[in-house]
């Protein structure tokens, strides 16, 4: 590091953030105080202003998530050339707005050197003379890399190590863990808990990963700035709060209450890290270590898509047209990724690297050159004749009280046990006993909407309900599925809106999960042709039927009793201006149906809830019907239009059912008898007394169940007259993550 002090102070250092902290931290136990340059190059060069997103959502109609994707972009575009491509040229016209309105200032600083810094990727735009410099010498100790039977396995290889380190009198705070999985960091915690080992989890979580936050966007965007501002002051003064200050500081109270969802899409990109205690091993991201010579480094997951994550031809500027700019292609940029991850592990003496061979499939190593010795070995995990688990007496304890209340057994030792640890005993009781009238009052408060989603989990099982919506036990991650139901369904609003969709712009503005990503390409395939499918059905029907008014995204609001209002939006009402019908339409990507039956069913609840209350909302129209229209691409029978009818039902008065669809060929069920009557036993049509007696029961359904939520009624009470083909199981408990708490469920499905 000795070089640091000769740089020059005009100079330029590229470097990542951490060597950055590396060379600051040198400077100050050196005492010096040179003015040097940072800059990290997976940042923007330019600086932009904080309101960078509400400019370009108020001034371009792009959505947040876009923007942050054409932040990268904007240091290589030069404003004075013609680019032969109509994405880059936006893009051009988009940085003039940002650079005539002071949302972006060029940075035009000179600098007499530039040094990359351990393999940092350099820029197009910095020409002239680089040198590259590295904080640490290249080692030629050998590096261990253990292949590890599976992930599982890979755990295991990692605790033993760090006993091994400790029984080596390697000090704890010497040694990290880096590049866990969120699923290892599971395991490990328990074993280092189990084992007494101090651990500093330091991964950084996103502020949105917490209910208060969820909360806040909720209430910003259902009640309005100054509620949520309320909310915001009546919370724990904690570091959540302060970080929520300081984001809601940072932007006038204009710019909030006019553009809500971009300020809360940076909320969501906010992380707090956790704090370091003293002596204790370090588990941290690989991005977010600093590299200290007599340290000990337990590299995981070492295995290619892995490490390093890989980045695909897949971002709104294409390979062949980031040429056109100077920026690098993704072949480009994975290869400099790797040269910087391969200098630093390079530099570390004391690493031991692991990966499991299978994940699902056979994995291969990562693809990093190591130009150091390296110790190949496969490591299995043997079960040990020793434990670090103090619990196991506590344990022991458990199963011989257990063996003596059910089955008279006396152990030996019992007494001794029992006198050890009966004080800390306490047995788990499986079922619902109730809840705290003021806690549910409490709970209440906070989560006062009810959405058909909600009141469909609640008849399905109301504990279910209870873990989710008001404890907040399982906060909804989207994925695959999500990302292309809400890329089919935003398609379909602008093309209802503004008659035409930018079908790009509508892909990247939402997030496809991270985790699939090399998906992507093969996705983009199917939901383009999907889409193009999907487009042709709906104009199609749109152009025929004399429902000619459209709502999209219509809004739900409307109080149920004292404690909750039932809130949602309905992706589309069609509204017959000559005769005062309306229809509801809803989209799905899987292939549903609703018919008269179902009204029987409390499951069953979207069609019908949206229907009563688009009525309440708008007396002077009548129900005319509520449809299903499949959005999802169903292969083997692509072409043949019969796949994309709708299902659900309508009225039974032959002059409706002919404004609906002159065609008699866009819904399932639409068929004429021979003298042009409606058939008697169709599913697909209702009597209007049979459509009110839905429009009441529903009703009721809805006020029964904001009672029972609000007399705190949450049994573990899955229904039991659908059964689950596939799972032999209650259909209340098909997809619900908390069988393994359900012990009562069990029991009423006649189990153990
Ligand atoms: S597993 Fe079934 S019984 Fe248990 S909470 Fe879920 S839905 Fe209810």
């Amino acid at each position: 590091m000795e070089f640091i002090k000769k740089i020059d102070g005009d100079s330029l250092l590229l470097t990542s953030n951490n060597d950055k902290l590396k060379i600051l931290d040198f400077l100050s136990k050196e005492a010096l105080f040179l003015k040097l340059n940072f800059f990290n190059p997976e940042q923007s060069f330019n600086k932009f202003d904080k309101t960078y997103a509400f400019f370009l959502k108020s001034h371009f109609r792009i959505e947040p998530n876009l923007s942050d994707r054409f932040k990268k972009y904007f240091d290589y575009i030069d404003i004075n050339k013609i680019y032969d491509n109509q994405k880059i040229e936006y893009l051009k016209t988009i940085k003039k707005a940002l650079l005539e309105n002071e949302i972006l200032s060029d940075n035009n600083q000179k600098y007499s050197m530039i040094y990359q810094v351990n393999e940092t990727y350099v820029p197009s735009y910095f020409t002239g003379k680089i040198e590259k410099i590295y904080l640490n010498e290249a080692t030629l100790e050998p590096c261990h890399i253990s292949v590890c039977k599976d992930q599982k396995s890979q755990v295991f290889y990692v605790f033993e190590k760090v006993i091994e380190f400790l029984e080596m009198g390697v000090p704890i705070n010497s040694i990290n863990i880096l590049n866990s999985s969120e699923e290892d960091d599971l395991q490990l915690t328990k074993l280092f808990k189990d084992a007494r080992i101090p651990y500093n989890l330091m991964k950084r979580n996103g502020l949105y990963e917490y209910a208060n936050v969820i909360e806040l966007e909720r209430i910003l965007l259902s009640q309005g700035f100054d509620q949520a501002q309320a909310y915001l002051e009546n919370l724990t003064d904690d570091e959540i709060k302060r970080n929520l200050i300081k984001v809601f500081n940072t932007f006038s109270s204009n710019l909030i209450k006019e553009n809500p969802e971009v300020f809360i899409h940076e909320i969501k990109k906010l992380r707090m890290g956790n704090r370091r205690s003293k002596e204790a091993l370090t588990i941290s991201a690989f991005d977010d270590f600093i590299y200290r010579e007599h340290e000990f480094y337990l590299l995981m997951n070492y295995y290619e898509d892995s490490f390093p994550r890989i980045h695909l031809d897949n971002d709104y500027l294409s390979d062949s047209e980031v040429q056109l700019i100077d920026y690098p292609t993704s072949t480009m940029y994975n290869n400099m990724l790797r040269n910087k991850i391969s200098c630093k592990l390079n530099q570390i003496i004391n690493l031991y690297i692991s990966y499991p061979k299978e994940i699902i499939e056979a994995t291969l190593p990562s693809r990093i050159t190591l130009n150091r010795p390296v110790i190949k070995s496969e490591y299995n995990y043997v079960i040990k004749d020793r434990t670090y688990l103090k619990d196991m007496a506590f344990l022991d304890y458990a199963k011989k009280r257990h063996d003596y209340l059910n089955f008279n057994l006396h152990a030996q030792d019992l007494k001794v046990l029992h006198n050890t640890f009966h004080q800390h005993y306490q047995q788990y009781i499986p079922y619902f006993s109730g809840i705290d009238k003021s806690d549910l009052e409490c709970l209440i408060k906070q989560n006062n909407t009810l959405s058909a989603y909600k009141m469909e989990t609640y008849n399905l099982c109301p504990f279910r309900y209870y873990l989710t919506y008001l404890l907040k036990f399982d906060s909804f991650k989207g994925n695959v599925f999500t990302y292309i139901g809400n890329v089919i369904h935003k398609m379909i609003e602008e093309k209802t809106k503004f008659g035409n969709y930018d079908l790009e712009k509508i892909m990247m503005e939402f997030s496809f999960p991270e985790e699939e990503i090399y998906k992507f390409p093969v996705f983009r395939e199917i939901m383009t042709e999907n889409i193009r499918i999907i487009e042709d059905v709906i104009t199609d029907f749109e152009n025929t039927t004399a429902f000619k008014k459209a709502l999209v995204e219509e809004k739900i609001n409307l109080p149920i009793d004292d404690n909750f209002k039932l809130t949602g939006r309905i992706d589309k009402v069609l509204i017959d201006e000559v005769y005062n019908y309306f229809l509801i339409i809803d989209y799905k990507y899987g292939d549903e149906n609703y018919n008269p039956s179902d009204s029987d069913k409390d499951y069953d609840l979207q069609l019908p809830l949206y229907l009563m209350a688009f009525n309440k909302q708008n007396r002077n129209l009548k129900p005319a019907g509520m449809l299903y229209q499949k959005t999802s691409l169903a292969k083997e029978v692509r072409g043949t239009e019969a796949s994309y009818k709708m299902k659900g039902v309508v009225i039974d008065l032959l002059s409706v059912i002919e404004r609906i669809d002159p065609t008699m060929e866009k819904i399932v069920g639409m068929k004429l008898n021979k003298d042009g009557s409606l058939p008697k036993n169709s599913r697909s049509f209702v009597s209007i007394e049979k459509m009110n007696d839905i429009l009441r029961e529903t009703e009721n359904r809805m006020k029964t169940v904001a009672k029972n939520i609000g007399l705190g009624d949450f049994t573990i009470k899955p229904i039991l007259y659908d059964i689950d083909q596939q799972t032999k199981e209650s259909v209340s408990c098909k997809y619900c993550n908390y069988f393994s708490i359900c012990y009562s469920k069990n029991k009423i499905l006649g189990g153990e």
